[in-house]
């Protein structure tokens, strides 16, 4: 599946994973900490940068191996800290190398490249979630400049990102044609505040906020592309988004699998090791069938946004494919892993109780499963048969 420096490079993360972040994991997600303590080592690594071109400071590394750094700090970690601040920085720093000028590029990418900034992606707003197309936010321009007036909410890395790719409408008139996307140096932006910290079930040690932007005037260029064209950016940043949260769940099935195994060959009950069990072999074969086919469907995905010879709806209907599939099965995955722990799988002693609570969000975050199936499914019935 992959050559010979995609396999280094994964093997280089997992045993960074193994070795200076799976440790830490439980106390991050006990006390609500971003992992700072790993930050140097991520920003010396390359890897806030990965996909950002070499001429901006990053790797220039493709969509595929994207996804195996996540998958390789899933297998080795299951931490969703450290891929939720990888996932989100990336996010945030997309719309700018999807839509920014050469200018805009310089200015910012090299700083999120390096790891000195971290970027956050922040469309949804409280009455605008799947429908992120009706947002109310606005951007009216005066001059060269814009006033911005966005009450924005479960904006991940919000409280820490220096730059925040923000969308608002500049046109309310024109629905999503409306939309347009800007960035905002929280450094010296004047009005921008981070109101309430969102207390979440998982994902503990990546802070979720709202952000208040109260006439936040920002330069013209700082719109990122032509004014109208933020929605179709967001939504090109979000297929990429929907390949890192199926890689990162493939990588933590496979987390979840092997413990499950280990502990299934050391603990006995009836005089022999579970794992002597038939019952306990089918759910690992069902692990290991539904990890399978989620790995196959990711990297699949992984290349069809990397080959540009893709068409808009070959990435929508292969990263929607993946996204909801990959999501889907690593929720049942890891109740299963749990199950094979039987009682001590739901004690805090073992990683499967905080994995289950970190496993949620991701059927729901980058477009909910349901409106991955929305996208899925019309294309299924436009195409029919001839796909
Ligand atoms: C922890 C966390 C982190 C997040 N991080 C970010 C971030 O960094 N930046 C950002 O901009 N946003 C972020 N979000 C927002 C996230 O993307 C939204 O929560 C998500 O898009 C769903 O929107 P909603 O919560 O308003 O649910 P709703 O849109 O209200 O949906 C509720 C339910 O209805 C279903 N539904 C809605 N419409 C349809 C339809 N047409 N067909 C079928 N079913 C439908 C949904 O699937 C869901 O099951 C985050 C959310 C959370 C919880």
């Amino acid at each position: 599946m992959f050559d010979a420096d995609q396999k280094s490079f994964r093997d280089l993360l997992m045993e960074i994973g193994r070795e200076r972040i799976r440790d830490k994991a439980a106390r991050w997600d006990r006390e609500h900490e971003f992992p700072w303590e790993i930050h140097e080592l991520l920003s010396e690594q390359g890897l806030y940068g990965l996909m950002i071109p070499e001429e901006y400071g990053g790797l220039g590394r493709s969509v595929v191996d994207f996804a195996i750094m996540l998958e390789a700090l899933g297998a080795s970690t299951a931490d969703g800290a450290v891929m939720g601040a990888l996932e989100t920085s990336s996010l945030g720093a997309q719309p700018i190398l999807l839509a920014g000028d050469e200018e805009q590029k310089k200015r910012w990418l090299p700083e999120v490249a390096s790891g000195e900034a971290l970027c956050a992606f922040s469309i949804t707003e409280a009455d605008t979630g799947s429908d992120a197309g009706s947002i109310t936010s606005t951007a009216v321009r005066e001059g060269d400049t814009y006033r911005i007036r966005a009450r924005k909410v479960f904006c991940t890395l919000g409280s820490v990102a220096r730059y925040i790719t923000v969308f608002a409408k500049t046109s309310k008139d024109s629905g999503v044609r409306g939309i347009s996307a800007f960035v905002v140096d929280t450094r010296d932006a004047p009005g921008f505040s981070v109101g309430r910290v969102e207390q979440k079930m998982g994902l503990r040690g990546n802070p979720t906020v709202e952000l208040n932007f109260d006439d936040v005037v920002v330069p013209v260029e700082n719109r990122l592309g032509e004014e109208g064209t933020g929605f179709a950016t967001a939504m090109q940043t979000l297929a990429k988004g929907r390949v890192a949260v199926s890689a990162d769940s493939v990588g933590v099935m496979e987390f979840c699998m092997r413990y499950a195994a280990e502990y299934a060959r050391d603990r006995k009950q009836f005089g022999r090791p579970l794992s002597d069990l038939q019952a306990i072999q089918f759910k690992l074969a069902d692990m290991a069938i539904k990890h399978e086919t989620a790995r196959q469907a990711t990297f699949h995905a992984a290349r069809v946004l990397d080959d540009p010879a893709s068409s808009r709806t070959e990435i929508g209907h292969a990263t929607a494919i993946a996204k909801a599939y990959s999501t889907d099965v690593r929720m049942e995955v890891v109740s299963e892993a749990i199950q094979v722990l039987g009682g001590y799988g739901y004690m805090e002693d073992h990683p499967l109780e905080r994995i289950f609570r970190d496993s949620k969000i991701y059927q729901i975050f980058e477009g909910t499963n349901e409106i991955q199936r929305v996208i899925i499914g019309r294309e299924v019935a436009r195409a029919g048969a001839s796909r």
